[in-house]
């Protein structure tokens, strides 16, 4: 591509300020963030509290968050944030220990069990689903892996292996199906707490690329990246030392695709470009309840963007910032893994500590009230359980000071999954001069979607 090729971005989240990064990186300057909001960092939110920044959306990342560590790179700055401590609690709010065989004399051989399986698994992911875990989702669906390899060289890989299509079974079946069913008890902790969803919806591919068995691990050995000023800081600092910074409150009324130029308005303005990368949210139709456009009321979509993106599920996942009394304060994190099953659907899963040197701070609660096969859960009603379980917990709640449900995980469902979807929409990139980047194309993670945007940049420019 012409190096002064006209580039549009649309987000200035992790995916597309990255997508700046890696474009600069290789040359191409003539690139145009457009944020729609007042800040960059999209779910990466730091608000300030007390003279310090708490984490409203993302809070982690694990050594092998290689894109973020470019990131870190390219900025100058390190993940110098505080140490995450977590402990369990049950729905009764009793403190438990549930990985201590010494604290759970009648669960010893589900313990033993469960160990033999993990062993097993990790050795399954290297041999028989070869290949499980590269970013994104190219050629799973047809049993080849094809992509760039998890390591800091990222060195590209390509291959076929057939049982890689088991990667569209929901977790739960892809599990049952190898004889490790009991491995749930420790991905789901990382994965439906942080409001990804059931293992009895969600495909296998989403969960394993984003959980591969190193990054499990880590997180089991609370291995993990906090960033002091906030996630979102590090893409405030990319923001900075990027040649083209975002251009913050930009609404985009209309995109149009013709005579192979790309046409934006912008705040009532019409700019040109060549291409155009989105990663805004794909899905379609129409505005959500929270105010988040779907693609169709400002894009020209055509028929195959709007079956394809018209596939698209995401998320209800709500979070709470609460201040206690100090003698209600917890002492650390928990996991309520009690309230992780659908049929507690809407209660506290998790809530988290962020500072242990002080109780001048916020506590932040998360919940998920969505399940495929079940009822949505109303925001209000999700609110008032949250607020009552941190009662049962004995951590009740003086004050919200913050609090959003956001558009969260975006992804399709194991029957589109096993159709092929990704590769349908891989097959379009650059079809229209447009680009599909952001959360759907490969995991909602801050890593995933920017190592997404690399792959990208690396692949077509
Ligand atoms: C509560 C919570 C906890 C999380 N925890 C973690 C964690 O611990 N670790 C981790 O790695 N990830 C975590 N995540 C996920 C992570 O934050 C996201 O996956 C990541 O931010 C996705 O990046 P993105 O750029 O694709 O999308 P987003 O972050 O959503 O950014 C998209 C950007 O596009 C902008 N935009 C949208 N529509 C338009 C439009 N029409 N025009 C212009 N701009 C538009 C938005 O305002 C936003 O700034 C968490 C998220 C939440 C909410």
């Amino acid at each position: 591509m012409d190096k002064n090729a006209r580039i549009c971005i649309i987000g200035g989240g992790p995916a597309g300020l990255s997508a700046g990064m890696y474009l600069e990186k290789k040359g191409y300057e003539n690139y145009t963030v457009l944020e729609r909001s007042d800040r960059v960092g999209g779910k990466c939110w730091s608000p300030t509290y007390n003279g310090r920044r708490y984490e409203m959306g993302a809070i982690m990342g694990v050594p092998s968050y290689y894109a973020v560590h470019d990131v870190e790179e390219f900025c100058g700055i390190t993940h110098d944030g505080p140490q995450l401590n977590r402990n369990y609690k049950n729905a009764q709010g009793k403190v438990i220990e549930p990985f201590e065989p010494k604290k759970n004399l009648l669960k010893i051989p589900r313990l033993l069990k469960m160990k033999k399986q993990l062993k097993l698994f990790g050795e399954l992911l290297e041999t028989k689903y070869k290949g499980y875990d590269i970013n994104g989702h190219r050629g799973v669906a047809e049993g080849r892996y094809e992509g760039f390899a998890v390591t800091p060289e990222r060195e590209p890989v390509s291959g076929t292996n057939p049982n890689l299509k088991d990667l569209a079974l929901p977790f739960s079946e892809f599990c049952k199906k190898n004889g490790v069913e009991l491995v749930q008890d420790i991905w789901i902790g990382p994965f439906t707490s942080f409001g990804y969803g059931y293992f009895d919806e969600i495909p296998a591919g989403y969960v394993l690329k984003y959980l591969d068995f190193q990054t499990c691990m880590n997180f089991v050995k609370i291995n993990l990246w906090t960033w002091k000023e906030g996630t979102q800081y590090i893409w405030e600092q990319l923001n900075e030392h990027l040649k083209n910074k975002a251009r913050l409150n930009s609404t985009i009324e209309k995109v149009e695709r013709r005579d192979g130029k790309v046409y934006v308005t912008v705040n009532g303005q019409v700019e040109e470009y060549d291409k155009i990368i989105v990663t805004a949210p794909l899905h379609i139709p129409g505005t959500r309840a929270d105010g988040q456009k779907g693609m169709d009321e400002y894009f020209d979509v055509r028929d195959d963007e709007k079956e394809l993106f018209s596939r698209i599920d995401y998320e209800r996942y709500d979070v709470l910032a609460v201040e206690t009394l100090p003698e209600d304060h917890p002492e650390i994190s928990y996991y309520v893994f009690d309230n992780m099953v659908k049929e507690r659907l809407g209660h506290l899963m998790v809530y988290y500590r962020r500072w242990r040197d002080s109780k001048e701070q916020v506590i932040t609660t998360y919940a998920l009230r969505k399940h495929k096969n079940m009822k949505e859960i109303p925001y209000e009603d999700c609110r008032r359980m949250v607020l009552n379980d941190l009662k049962t917990m004995k951590n009740p709640a003086s004050k919200v000071v913050n609090e959003w449900s956001v558009y969260y995980f975006p992804h399709v469902f194991s029957v589109d999954y096993a159709n092929g979807w990704y590769d349908k929409v891989e097959a379009m990139q650059d079809k229209y001069d447009t680009f599909y980047a952001g959360e759907i194309m490969s995991f909602g993670d801050m890593d995933e979607t920017a190592e997404y945007s690399r792959e990208l940049i690396e692949r077509f420019f």
